[in-house]
């Protein structure tokens, strides 16, 4: 098992998030902007999960001056368009890749926020065999799981004190 990397490895995909994005807001009549492409590149330079004032955040340390109205409206935009996904964690709600990325689960550390990807092919089992037996056909799914990771019950645990002593 690979426990300890908090990613999973990218897909391979033919087109560029900018292309499929730009393919999306033709469709609409609308124009891919020098703006919109720069939120864009910055979004898909690495995966994370982030939220929407993080991301201003990190377009101003950058040096981008790119206005809170605008990374909102391109981030519904990037989640219809299929290209992010909405994620709702315990207190609060993430962005993160869905073009080029293979569907995972998380975990969630109510102490650090630490986010943490796995897929599991028993929880894909489950959800075919529940919708199945609804006559559902399942086209995604949710699962979260809230606790505390190794790092901070280890910070935290007095028997771990005591074993420096
Ligand atoms: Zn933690
Ligand atoms: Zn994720």
């Amino acid at each position: 098992m690979e426990a300890q990397r908090d990613h999973l490895a990218p897909l391979v995909v033919s087109d560029s998030p900018v292309e499929k994005f730009r393919e999306f807001l033709e469709i609409r009549g609308e124009k891919l902007t020098d703006r919109r492409r720069l939120l864009v590149d910055h979004i898909f330079n690495s995966h994370k999960h982030f939220d929407a004032d993080e991301l201003v955040r990190d377009l101003h340390d950058a040096g981008h001056g790119v206005s809170r109205a605008t990374v909102y409206r391109t981030l519904r935009l990037l989640v219809e368009a299929g290209l992010l996904r909405e994620l709702r964690l315990t207190n609060r709600s993430a962005y993160e890749h869905d073009y080029g990325y293979p569907a995972h689960d998380h975990l969630h550390c109510t102490s650090c926020n630490r986010v943490v990807e796995f897929r599991n092919d028993e929880i894909l089992r489950l959800r075919d065999a529940i919708s199945a037996a609804h006559g559902f056909r399942p086209s995604g799914h949710r699962f979260l799981i809230t606790g505390v990771c190794a790092a901070c019950s280890r910070a935290h645990s007095p028997r771990r004190r005591l074993d420096l002593i």
